[in-house]
C-alpha cells in the first residue's frame, strides 16, 4: 500500500470484455496509461470472467464471444475450452496495447471526495479519479431464489458458478432450476450421465433461427428501458423469454431431457415438492438462476433506485455523466460492452480533456 492516494483522470474498475474495450477506447481517445488512466482488476490473471467457466463451455457452444475493438479474436480451435482460449485473447490484447491494468486489485468501496473526485479504495491503496467506468459483470454475484425448507436440504446445492463437470453428479438425481441458457446447456450434459428434472418460472418459448440482428435490438431495446427507469436489468431469455434452440439444445429436446416442470414450492430434505404433493427426491439442485451486477462496492455513492436498479442515461448513471457503468443492462453482452465502452470512453474525452488529441 502507498502513502498517498494515486491521482487520474480516469480509473476503470474490472478487465473484462467491458473494461478493456474501454481501455482501449481510452487510449484511443488519448488519455495517457497510468497517469491519465488505470483499470484495477480483481482477479490474478487476464480473462475476466472467462477464466472461471465451466471446461466444457466452448465457442462453438457460446453464443459468440465478439472481437474486442482493434484486434482479433482467432482462435485456433473453435472446440478448445472458452475457459482457455478467451483468456489468452485477453492476455493478448493487455500486452499488444499495453494496457495499463492493475491486478490483483480488488476496489471495495468507491465515495466521493469534498472536491468533487471520486475515491477508489481497494486492498492495495486508494486511487483518486475525476470518473469512473465500472466494468466488474455480474459472475462474482450469483442469484439464488429462496425457497421455504432449503436449508434443510440434505443433498448438495450448487449455482452455475460452481459447476465444473458433468461426471460429479454420476448416478444422481439431479434437479435443475432455471429458464436461461446455462440451464438447457447443462441439462444436456448431465443427463448424460445422472437423471434430471428441469424447474422453471415460466413455461420456455423455443425459437429455431438464432436471434437476428432485428430480434437481439428489441431484446436489448427492452433492457434499455428497463436500466432507464432504474428496474434492475434483467438477461435477454429473462425479457424476451426465448431460448434459442442451438444444436446441443436440440439434442436434449430430442432425448426428452427438456421436459419441464413449473417451479416447485417447497425444498424438504429429500428433495423438492409441489403444492399438490407431488415430490421429486434430488441428490443434488442445481441452481442457474443467473446473477445480479456485481456493483456492493458502489454502495457509498447510494445510486439504487427504488426499482431495485440503477437508473441510466446510455452508459452513465443518470445525472452522473463521470459515473458510466459498462457491461451493464443493454450492455451485458460481449458486442455490446465493446459499443459503450467506447462511447464512455468518448463522452470522458469530452467532457473532461477536451484538450487531448485522439489518436489512429
Ligand atoms: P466480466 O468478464 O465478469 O469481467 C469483470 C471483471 O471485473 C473481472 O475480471 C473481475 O475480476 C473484475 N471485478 C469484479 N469485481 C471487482 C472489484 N470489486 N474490484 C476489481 N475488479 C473487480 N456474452 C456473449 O456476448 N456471448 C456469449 O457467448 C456469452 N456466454 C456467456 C456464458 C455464461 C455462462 C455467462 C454467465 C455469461 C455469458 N455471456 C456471454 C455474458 C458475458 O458474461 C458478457 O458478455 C461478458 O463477457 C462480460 O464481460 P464483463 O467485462 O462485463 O464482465
Amino acid at each position: 500500500p502507498r502513502d498517498s492516494d494515486a491521482d487520474v483522470d480516469v480509473v476503470v474498475i474490472g478487465a473484462g470484455q467491458a473494461g478493456l474495450s474501454t481501455a482501449y477506447g481510452l487510449l484511443r481517445q488519448g488519455f495517457e496509461p497510468h497517469t491519465g488512466f488505470v483499470v484495477l482488476d480483481a482477479d490474478d490473471a487476464p480473462g475476466g470472467a472467462w477464466q472461471h467457466r465451466w471446461p466444457s463451455l466452448t465457442l462453438t457452444t457460446t453464443h459468440r464471444v465478439h472481437d474486442l475493438p482493434g484486434l482479433p479474436f482467432t482462435p485456433d480451435d473453435d472446440t478448445a475450452p472458452a475457459v482457455e482460449s478467451v483468456p489468452a485473447y485477453y492476455a493478448v490484447y493487455e500486452r499488444h496495447f499495453d494496457l495499463p491494468v492493475i491486478r490483483p486489485v480488488r476496489v471495495t468501496g468507491v465515495r466521493r471526495t469534498g472536491d468533487d473526485r471520486f475515491r477508489v479504495e481497494t486492498d492495495a491503496g486508494a486511487w483518486t479519479a475525476r470518473a469512473v467506468v465500472n466494468a466488474t459483470g455480474t459472475w462474482t454475484r450469483p442469484f439464488v431464489p429462496r425457497y421455504p425448507g432449503q436449508e434443510t436440504f440434505r443433498g448438495r446445492q450448487l449455482h452455475t458458478v460452481d459447476y465444473r463437470v458433468p461426471e460429479e453428479f454420476h448416478g444422481q438425481h439431479v434437479v435443475v432450476v432455471g429458464g436461461g441458457a446455462s440451464a438447457t446447456q447443462l441439462l444436456g450434459e448431465i443427463s448424460r450421465v445422472a437423471s434430471t428434472t428441469w424447474v422453471t418460472r415460466r413455461e420456455p418459448v423455443w425459437r429455431d433461427d438464432p436471434f437476428d440482428e432485428d430480434a437481439g435490438r428489441a431484446a436489448v431495446a427492452l433492457v434499455e428501458e428497463a436500466v432507464r427507469e432504474g428496474r434492475r436489468p434483467g438477461s435477454v431469455v429473462g425479457v424476451t423469454g426465448l431460448l434459442t434452440s442451438t444444436p446441443y439444445v436440440r439434442d436434449g429436446l430430442d432425448r426428452g431431457v427438456l421436459e419441464r416442470r413449473p417451479m416447485f414450492d417447497r425444498i424438504t430434505p429429500d428433495g423438492v415438492e409441489w403444492a399438490d404433493g407431488t415430490v421429486v427426491r434430488a441428490d443434488v439442485i442445481l441452481w442457474a438462476t443467473g446473477f445480479r451486477a456485481a456493483v456492493g462496492h458502489l454502495a457509498p455513492l447510494h445510486l439504487r433506485a427504488p426499482g431495485g436498479g440503477i437508473r441510466m442515461d446510455g452508459t452513465h448513471v443518470a445525472g452522473e455523466p463521470r459515473l458510466h457503468l459498462v457491461g451493464y443492462g443493454p450492455s451485458a453482452s460481449t458486442i455490446g460492452a465493446n459499443r459503450a465502452g467506447q462511447s464512455a470512453a468518448r463522452q470522458l474525452r469530452r467532457l473532461l480533456r477536451p484538450d487531448l488529441a485522439r489518436t489512429a
